[in-house]
């Protein structure tokens, strides 16, 4: 049976040339690249370079490149980082409720800890808008976090706009990217963010590694004590095959963004009109338009999303519902119940995220299996009715 992977959100496989060049930095680059010796001073050369590949890759410069252990201490960094360090100023924060748990949990752990926050809403597209954060902003609002594509349904925020509200308000913006990168431009300095968090597993690199832009002249306090590395940001020697990986994968993603943009538009439109075709009372979550083209969030009306997912893997084909973190819990969405989805549609959610590796002919597979799959579910319902 072909496997076929429809779960890129979640993470992504790595490329051979990515994979070789990890190998190569494992193999012949073992240095630490604080020592001073010729050894050290190859190792601090290859985290560098990678440096400067990732910088030249958002628009930013090297010095604003800071590397983290993932998408996750990116965000904590961002959202503790500059709340901690502008705490004298004042102790109000701004997020939304659609944020991926790196975020939430931030701004909740803040909460307990003496900040106030605001959790702006989204519409029933799912989209934030930069009004409404304009209206929760206030003179002790430090920081805002906003992402900038969601997790579960690939909906588009209006970064840019919010950005400048925070700037004129003189509140740091944050965005998670973590989504973003790889599949739609992200240059920082046309987006006038101020910080900016990415992980290296989400775009064809290594789990486990990460990094956040901080723009020049922004100061955060450091959540990880130690030595001086990351120029005092974040202690600890660096992940240097993971950089170097990272580096590796995201040229490999800005050579191909545009080309796999527009293959995605493709196939996702196909895929989605194909499936509502075929079955009736089938909903997509979230902005058709507004959206990075291959994530497509459905609703099953009366089929339970776990029963999808396991019907689906026992063809062969892995999908998620909700976000990953939380798949296996029948909570309904965090981010579904945001945009006004009931609860009963939130639960029969399945998210598709298609990648570099999928083919029409794995679009036409799972087109032509989900009919059966959601009949025979909707058919052991005691509750769904054709035309109910
Ligand atoms: N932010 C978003 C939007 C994500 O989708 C994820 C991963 O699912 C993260 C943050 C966390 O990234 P990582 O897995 O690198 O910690």
């Amino acid at each position: 049976m072909e496997h076929i992977y429809l779960d890129y959100n979640s993470t992504t496989p790595m490329e051979a040339a990515v994979i070789e060049e990890m190998r190569r930095a494992m193999a012949d680059n073992y240095g630490n690249p604080s020592s001073v010796h010729s050894i050290g001073a190859k190792a601090k050369a290859a985290l560098e370079s990678a440096r400067e590949r990732i910088a030249a890759s958002l628009g930013a410069d090297p010095l604003e490149v800071y590397f983290t252990s993932g998408g996750t201490e990116a965000d904590n960094l961002a959202l503790k980082g500059a709340a901690l360090m502008n705490r004298g100023k004042g102790t109000h924060l701004i997020t939304s409720t659609i944020e991926h748990h790196a975020v939430l949990e931030s701004a909740h752990y803040l909460e307990k800890n003496g900040f106030e926050a605001t959790y702006v809403g989204c519409d029933r597209e799912g989209v934030v808008s930069a009004e409404a954060l304009r209206q929760a902003i206030k003179p002790q609002t430090t920081v805002v976090s906003i992402m900038m594509a969601n997790n579960e349904t690939g909906v588009i925020q209006p970064v840019r706009e919010m950005a400048a509200v925070c700037r004129e308000a003189g509140a740091l913006f944050h965005t998670d990217a973590v989504q973003a990168v790889g599949k739609i431009p992200v240059r920082v300095t046309d987006l006038g963010v101020d910080l900016l968090s990415l992980s290296a597993h989400k775009f064809y690199g290594p789990k486990g590694v990460g990094a956040l832009y901080v723009r020049q002249g922004v100061r955060l306090t450091p959540l990880v004590h130690g030595g001086s590395h990351e120029r005092r940001k974040r202690a600890g020697t660096e992940n240097i095959p993971g950089i170097v990986g990272m580096a590796a994968a995201l040229d490999i993603a800005m050579a191909k963004q545009q080309s796999e943009h527009a293959r995605m538009t493709e196939l996702s439109e196909y895929f989605i009109t194909q499936v509502q075709s075929r079955i009736e009372d089938v909903h997509l979550n979230g902005s058709r338009e507004k959206r990075v083209p291959s994530t497509v969030n459905l609703s099953f009306n009366g089929a339970e999303g776990e029963s999808i997912i396991l019907s689906l893997d026992l063809k062969g084909i892995a999908v998620s519902s909700g976000s990953a973190c939380t798949s296996g819990s029948l909570e309904a969405s965090h981010v579904l119940s945001a945009m006004g989805v009931d609860v009963i549609r939130a639960q029969g959610s399945i998210r598709f995220s298609l990648g570099r590796g999928t083919t029409k002919g794995q679009i036409d597979y799972t087109i032509s299996v989900l009919p059966e799959i959601i009949a025979r579910l909707r058919s052991m319902s005691a509750t769904y009715h054709k035309d109910a």
